[in-house]
């Protein structure tokens, strides 16, 4: 074994890259013999003329690692290695972060790009799958606007909160109700019987929007409470003299 180990490291090309790997090798050697709750506190970073340098995250450990000094000669002389002398650093940033960023780096499942932190997809990919998801609510709503959360739950094949869901409906309420009143001024100026009719369509899905009723559960009234009786009646009443005489 450690005549292997040497024959590695003397092929290798570049002293750099013989140091690294014999830096490599002491970690891997070190963390595998040593006590467990102290195999990640171990960080050698160096090893010159018989002397190891390791960092360890915190004083605590250092004080740890001052009484494993033997042990750690012990597990490097199995590999032929004398070590003279260790010396102990405490580094309280570096080791702790690298590991939790290692711990945090995944691949974004759909298209593979190196994410940190929460989720499962970058924000690029979460970004296209919120439109995809609110365009899929949206469409479900202009078909049935009575739908409430859980109903939609179960026709849409995909993830969505609640909060989504309800910002998406109300976007759709407010954009009709905006609507409502900018056409309703030019049905007032102008009366036509095309843009009335399609105004009252508008004004009804509102309606069932706004209280999450059915159709069935539309009258008049409710249509007039919901929409306020100046717009009601520039939508439902013929004010226009010309639309009269068509
Ligand atoms: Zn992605």
């Amino acid at each position: 074994m450690a005549q292997k180990l040497l024959d590695i490291i003397s092929n290798l090309p570049s002293p750099a890259l013989k140091r690294a790997y014999v830096i490599y090798m002491l970690n891997e050697k070190v963390q595998e013999k040593i006590a467990d709750n102290l195999a990640d506190k171990i960080n050698i970073t160096a090893f010159s003329r018989g002397t190891l340098t390791i960092e360890t995250p915190s004083h605590a450990w250092a004080q740890e690692l001052q009484f494993q000094k033997e042990r750690i000669k012990e597990i490097l002389k199995e590999d032929k290695l004398v070590i003279k002398k260790i010396n102990i650093f405490v580094n309280t940033s570096k080791k702790e972060v690298m590991d939790q960023d290692k711990k945090d780096e995944k691949e974004c499942q759909n298209c593979g790009r190196l994410i940190l932190g929460r989720g499962n997809t970058c924000p690029q990919c979460k970004n296209t799958q919120e439109k995809k998801i609110n365009s899929a609510i949206r469409s479900i709503i202009k078909e049935t606007p009575w739908l409430k959360y859980t109903e939609a739950k179960e026709v849409i094949d995909q993830d969505f909160s609640e909060d989504q869901f309800i910002a998406v409906r109300e976007r759709l309420r407010s954009e009709t109700f905006d609507y409502l009143k900018k056409f309703s001024y030019e049905l007032h100026t102008k009366g036509s019987p095309v843009l009335r009719k399609e105004l009252q369509q508008r004004a009804v899905f509102y309606t069932m929007l706004k209280n999450l009723l059915t159709i069935d559960k539309i009258n008049d009234k409710i249509i007039r409470r919901c929409l306020g009786g100046m717009l009601h009646s520039v939508i439902y009443k013929k004010t226009s003299k010309n639309e009269e005489f068509r």
